[in-house]
Protein backbone atom coordinates (compact mmCIF):
# COMPACT_ATOMS: atom_id res chain seq x y z
CA UNK A 1 0.00 0.00 0.00
CA UNK A 2 2.54 2.24 0.94
CA UNK A 3 6.33 3.49 0.14
CA UNK A 4 8.07 4.93 2.71
CA UNK A 5 11.39 6.76 2.55
CA UNK A 6 13.84 8.88 4.92
CA UNK A 7 15.01 11.94 3.13
CA UNK A 8 16.53 15.17 3.89
CA UNK A 9 17.57 15.83 7.41
CA UNK A 10 15.23 12.96 8.51
CA UNK A 11 12.05 13.59 6.90
CA UNK A 12 9.59 10.65 7.02
CA UNK A 13 8.00 10.65 3.71
CA UNK A 14 5.57 9.03 1.83
CA UNK A 15 6.30 8.21 -2.21
CA UNK A 16 3.16 8.74 -4.86
CA UNK A 17 4.71 8.52 -8.28
CA UNK A 18 7.54 11.71 -8.55
CA UNK A 19 6.54 13.39 -5.79
CA UNK A 20 6.85 12.58 -2.21
CA UNK A 21 4.68 13.59 1.05
CA UNK A 22 5.96 15.17 4.52
CA UNK A 23 4.82 12.90 7.39
CA UNK A 24 7.06 13.01 9.73
CA UNK A 25 4.54 14.77 12.04
CA UNK A 26 3.88 10.82 13.00
CA UNK A 27 6.77 10.18 14.75
CA UNK A 28 5.55 12.10 17.36
CA UNK A 29 3.86 9.28 18.32
CA UNK A 30 6.69 6.80 19.02
CA UNK A 31 7.44 5.90 22.72
CA UNK A 32 10.38 8.83 24.40
CA UNK A 33 13.25 6.28 24.35
CA UNK A 34 15.48 6.68 27.17
CA UNK A 35 19.01 4.96 28.06
CA UNK A 36 19.42 2.17 27.41
CA UNK A 37 17.86 2.10 23.77
CA UNK A 38 16.01 -0.50 22.65
CA UNK A 39 17.50 -2.89 20.30
CA UNK A 40 14.92 -2.70 17.48
CA UNK A 41 13.92 0.27 15.31
CA UNK A 42 11.20 1.96 16.98
CA UNK A 43 9.56 3.32 14.07
CA UNK A 44 9.21 0.17 12.13
CA UNK A 45 8.11 -1.85 15.17
CA UNK A 46 5.12 1.12 15.19
CA UNK A 47 4.68 1.10 11.68
CA UNK A 48 0.94 -1.22 12.13
CA UNK A 49 -0.59 1.09 14.11
CA UNK A 50 1.04 4.10 12.54
CA UNK A 51 -0.71 3.26 9.21
CA UNK A 52 -3.32 5.16 9.54
CA UNK A 53 -1.79 8.15 10.54
CA UNK A 54 0.41 8.22 7.62
CA UNK A 55 -2.38 8.04 5.26
CA UNK A 56 -3.82 11.03 6.68
CA UNK A 57 -0.91 13.28 6.77
CA UNK A 58 0.56 12.18 3.58
CA UNK A 59 -3.14 12.95 2.04
CA UNK A 60 -2.81 16.52 3.60
CA UNK A 61 0.69 17.09 2.64
CA UNK A 62 2.48 19.26 -0.45
CA UNK A 63 4.00 17.05 -2.62
CA UNK A 64 8.19 17.64 -2.66
CA UNK A 65 9.46 16.41 -6.22
CA UNK A 66 11.21 13.01 -5.67
CA UNK A 67 14.29 14.20 -7.89
CA UNK A 68 15.73 17.28 -5.50
CA UNK A 69 15.76 14.71 -2.37
CA UNK A 70 18.10 13.11 -0.33
CA UNK A 71 17.64 9.41 0.30
CA UNK A 72 18.86 7.97 3.69
CA UNK A 73 18.36 4.23 5.04
CA UNK A 74 14.61 3.64 4.80
CA UNK A 75 15.27 2.19 8.26
CA UNK A 76 17.27 4.20 10.82
CA UNK A 77 18.22 1.87 13.32
CA UNK A 78 18.51 -1.61 12.76
CA UNK A 79 19.65 -3.90 15.36
CA UNK A 80 21.13 -6.84 12.43
CA UNK A 81 21.92 -6.54 8.98
CA UNK A 82 21.95 -10.78 7.92
CA UNK A 83 23.35 -11.59 4.97
CA UNK A 84 23.07 -14.46 2.70
CA UNK A 85 26.55 -15.91 1.20
CA UNK A 86 26.02 -17.42 -2.38
CA UNK A 87 22.51 -18.04 -2.30
CA UNK A 88 21.94 -17.97 -5.97
CA UNK A 89 23.49 -21.10 -7.85
CA UNK A 90 25.52 -19.28 -10.90
CA UNK A 91 27.05 -17.07 -8.51
CA UNK A 92 28.51 -20.03 -6.58
CA UNK A 93 29.78 -21.44 -9.76
CA UNK A 94 31.42 -18.36 -10.74
CA UNK A 95 33.02 -17.89 -7.11
CA UNK A 96 34.41 -21.48 -6.71
CA UNK A 97 35.70 -20.78 -10.20
CA UNK A 98 37.11 -17.15 -10.19
CA UNK A 99 40.73 -17.54 -7.82
CA UNK A 100 40.01 -13.31 -7.30
CA UNK A 101 36.63 -13.92 -5.81
CA UNK A 102 37.25 -17.11 -3.70
CA UNK A 103 41.17 -16.12 -2.45
CA UNK A 104 41.69 -19.64 -2.06
CA UNK A 105 38.84 -20.26 0.49
CA UNK A 106 36.77 -22.97 0.07
CA UNK A 107 33.28 -21.25 -1.10
CA UNK A 108 30.60 -23.81 0.86
CA UNK A 109 26.98 -23.50 -0.21
CA UNK A 110 24.41 -21.89 1.55
CA UNK A 111 22.99 -25.21 3.52
CA UNK A 112 26.56 -25.02 4.97
CA UNK A 113 27.68 -21.85 5.42
CA UNK A 114 24.39 -20.53 6.85
CA UNK A 115 24.19 -16.36 6.86
CA UNK A 116 26.44 -13.90 7.80
CA UNK A 117 26.38 -10.49 10.04
CA UNK A 118 27.46 -7.05 8.14
CA UNK A 119 27.98 -4.34 10.70
CA UNK A 120 24.61 -1.82 11.24
CA UNK A 121 27.86 1.42 10.86
CA UNK A 122 28.19 -0.03 7.52
CA UNK A 123 24.38 1.25 6.03
CA UNK A 124 24.04 4.07 4.13
CA UNK A 125 21.24 5.26 1.95
CA UNK A 126 21.39 5.58 -1.51
CA UNK A 127 22.20 9.29 -1.95
CA UNK A 128 25.21 8.60 0.46
CA UNK A 129 27.10 6.91 -1.54
CA UNK A 130 29.82 4.29 -1.60
CA UNK A 131 33.14 5.41 -0.57
CA UNK A 132 35.83 3.22 -1.60
CA UNK A 133 38.74 2.25 1.62
CA UNK A 134 40.85 0.18 0.14
CA UNK A 135 41.53 0.89 -3.70
CA UNK A 136 44.65 -1.77 -3.87
CA UNK A 137 41.73 -4.27 -3.26
CA UNK A 138 39.28 -5.22 -5.35
CA UNK A 139 35.55 -4.26 -4.43
CA UNK A 140 32.87 -5.61 -6.35
CA UNK A 141 28.93 -5.03 -6.00
CA UNK A 142 26.26 -7.11 -5.17
CA UNK A 143 22.69 -5.91 -6.06
CA UNK A 144 20.59 -7.80 -3.62
CA UNK A 145 16.57 -7.41 -2.85
CA UNK A 146 16.10 -6.69 1.12
CA UNK A 147 13.36 -7.97 3.45
CA UNK A 148 12.65 -5.86 6.13
CA UNK A 149 11.73 -7.78 9.77
CA UNK A 150 8.35 -6.34 11.29
CA UNK A 151 7.58 -8.08 14.16
CA UNK A 152 10.18 -10.35 16.81
CA UNK A 153 10.35 -13.83 14.63
CA UNK A 154 11.83 -16.87 16.69
CA UNK A 155 11.80 -20.28 14.94
CA UNK A 156 9.15 -19.24 12.57
CA UNK A 157 8.53 -21.92 9.66
CA UNK A 158 9.26 -20.93 6.27
CA UNK A 159 5.34 -20.93 5.32
CA UNK A 160 4.76 -18.67 7.60
CA UNK A 161 7.44 -16.53 7.28
CA UNK A 162 6.13 -13.95 5.34
CA UNK A 163 3.83 -12.85 7.72
CA UNK A 164 6.80 -11.38 9.23
CA UNK A 165 8.52 -8.89 6.65
CA UNK A 166 7.39 -5.14 7.19
CA UNK A 167 8.73 -4.38 3.80
CA UNK A 168 11.11 -4.65 0.76
CA UNK A 169 14.25 -2.56 -0.49
CA UNK A 170 16.78 -2.58 -2.53
CA UNK A 171 20.33 -3.63 -1.18
CA UNK A 172 23.87 -3.18 -2.15
CA UNK A 173 26.26 -5.61 -0.24
CA UNK A 174 29.47 -4.27 -0.88
CA UNK A 175 32.11 -6.66 -0.22
CA UNK A 176 35.94 -6.36 -0.54
CA UNK A 177 37.53 -9.25 -1.65
CA UNK A 178 39.96 -11.30 0.09
CA UNK A 179 40.76 -14.16 2.44
CA UNK A 180 39.59 -12.41 5.67
CA UNK A 181 35.76 -13.41 6.98
CA UNK A 182 32.87 -12.22 5.40
CA UNK A 183 31.62 -10.05 8.11
CA UNK A 184 34.60 -7.77 7.55
CA UNK A 185 35.02 -7.78 3.98
CA UNK A 186 31.30 -6.58 3.74
CA UNK A 187 31.03 -4.12 6.98
CA UNK A 188 33.20 -1.12 5.96
CA UNK A 189 31.55 2.31 6.77
CA UNK A 190 29.07 2.58 3.47
CA UNK A 191 29.18 -0.98 2.27
CA UNK A 192 25.65 -1.83 2.93
CA UNK A 193 23.61 0.31 0.75
CA UNK A 194 19.73 0.52 1.61
CA UNK A 195 16.93 2.71 -0.41
CA UNK A 196 16.02 4.66 -2.05
CA UNK A 197 12.92 3.90 0.13
CA UNK A 198 10.89 0.64 1.49
CA UNK A 199 7.78 -0.72 0.03
CA UNK A 200 5.54 -2.32 2.64
CA UNK A 201 5.00 -6.07 1.82
CA UNK A 202 1.34 -6.04 1.28
CA UNK A 203 2.80 -4.40 -2.15
CA UNK A 204 4.85 -7.53 -2.67
CA UNK A 205 2.76 -10.79 -2.17
CA UNK A 206 5.47 -12.91 -3.78
CA UNK A 207 9.18 -11.49 -3.26
CA UNK A 208 10.36 -14.71 -5.21
CA UNK A 209 9.69 -13.79 -8.41
CA UNK A 210 10.99 -10.03 -8.99
CA UNK A 211 13.25 -9.21 -12.05
CA UNK A 212 16.24 -7.15 -10.91
CA UNK A 213 19.45 -5.40 -12.24
CA UNK A 214 22.59 -3.35 -12.01
CA UNK A 215 24.23 -1.26 -14.46
CA UNK A 216 27.79 -0.04 -13.72
CA UNK A 217 28.28 3.23 -16.29
CA UNK A 218 25.50 2.42 -18.31
CA UNK A 219 26.80 -0.90 -18.58
CA UNK A 220 24.52 -3.90 -17.65
CA UNK A 221 26.56 -6.32 -14.62
CA UNK A 222 23.49 -8.35 -13.42
CA UNK A 223 20.72 -9.07 -14.09
CA UNK A 224 18.02 -11.95 -12.59
CA UNK A 225 15.10 -12.58 -11.00
CA UNK A 226 14.65 -13.69 -7.66
CA UNK A 227 13.46 -17.01 -8.68
CA UNK A 228 16.42 -18.00 -8.79
CA UNK A 229 17.03 -17.55 -5.21
CA UNK A 230 18.37 -21.10 -3.96
CA UNK A 231 16.77 -19.74 0.01
CA UNK A 232 13.45 -17.96 -0.97
CA UNK A 233 12.63 -15.33 1.89
CA UNK A 234 10.26 -17.50 3.91
CA UNK A 235 13.36 -20.01 4.31
CA UNK A 236 16.39 -17.32 4.92
CA UNK A 237 13.59 -16.31 7.75
CA UNK A 238 13.07 -19.31 8.88
CA UNK A 239 17.28 -20.08 8.87
CA UNK A 240 18.10 -16.76 10.63
CA UNK A 241 15.24 -17.72 13.09
CA UNK A 242 16.50 -20.87 14.76
CA UNK A 243 19.84 -19.18 15.21
CA UNK A 244 18.76 -15.80 16.75
CA UNK A 245 15.78 -13.52 17.06
CA UNK A 246 14.52 -11.28 14.55
CA UNK A 247 13.37 -7.92 15.90
CA UNK A 248 11.65 -5.44 13.96
CA UNK A 249 13.78 -3.50 12.02
CA UNK A 250 16.18 -5.93 10.93
CA UNK A 251 17.44 -6.19 7.40
CA UNK A 252 18.02 -9.78 5.94
CA UNK A 253 19.99 -9.15 2.62
CA UNK A 254 18.98 -12.17 0.32
CA UNK A 255 22.15 -12.95 -1.64
CA UNK A 256 23.10 -11.75 -5.34
CA UNK A 257 23.23 -13.67 -8.51
CA UNK A 258 26.23 -14.02 -11.17
CA UNK A 259 28.00 -11.00 -12.92
CA UNK A 260 29.64 -9.39 -9.52
CA UNK A 261 32.39 -7.75 -10.78
CA UNK A 262 34.81 -4.34 -9.31
CA UNK A 263 33.97 -0.57 -8.66
CA UNK A 264 36.57 2.04 -9.15
CA UNK A 265 35.90 5.72 -7.72
CA UNK A 266 33.75 7.51 -10.43
CA UNK A 267 31.49 4.84 -11.26
CA UNK A 268 28.02 5.32 -11.42
CA UNK A 269 25.61 2.45 -10.10
CA UNK A 270 22.38 2.08 -11.05
CA UNK A 271 20.34 -0.79 -9.59
CA UNK A 272 16.35 -1.68 -9.87
CA UNK A 273 14.22 -4.17 -8.64
CA UNK A 274 11.04 -4.51 -10.08
CA UNK A 275 8.09 -3.11 -7.79
CA UNK A 276 10.01 -1.80 -5.03
CA UNK A 277 12.29 0.49 -6.28
CA UNK A 278 15.32 1.75 -8.52
CA UNK A 279 18.46 4.08 -7.48
CA UNK A 280 21.90 5.87 -8.60
CA UNK A 281 24.74 5.60 -6.39
CA UNK A 282 27.65 6.65 -6.64
CA UNK A 283 31.24 5.66 -6.05
CA UNK A 284 33.85 7.53 -4.75
CA UNK A 285 37.36 6.98 -2.82
CA UNK A 286 36.91 6.94 0.52
MN1 LIG B 1 25.97 -10.58 -0.74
Amino acid sequence: MTIIARFNDNRLGVVQGDVIKDVTSVLDALPACRYPLPSHDIFIAALPELRGAIDAAAAKAQGIPVAGVTFLSPVANPGKLVAAPVNYLKHLEEAQADPAIHYQSQVATIHRAGLFLKATSSLVGSSHGIEVAMPDRRTDHEIELAAIIGKRAKNVSRENALDYVAAYSLGLDITIRGPEERSLRKSLDTYSVLGPWMVTADEIPDPGNLDFSLEINGEVRQRANTRDLILSVGELIELASRFYELQPGDIIYTGTPEGVAPILPGDKLHASIERVGEFNVEVRAA
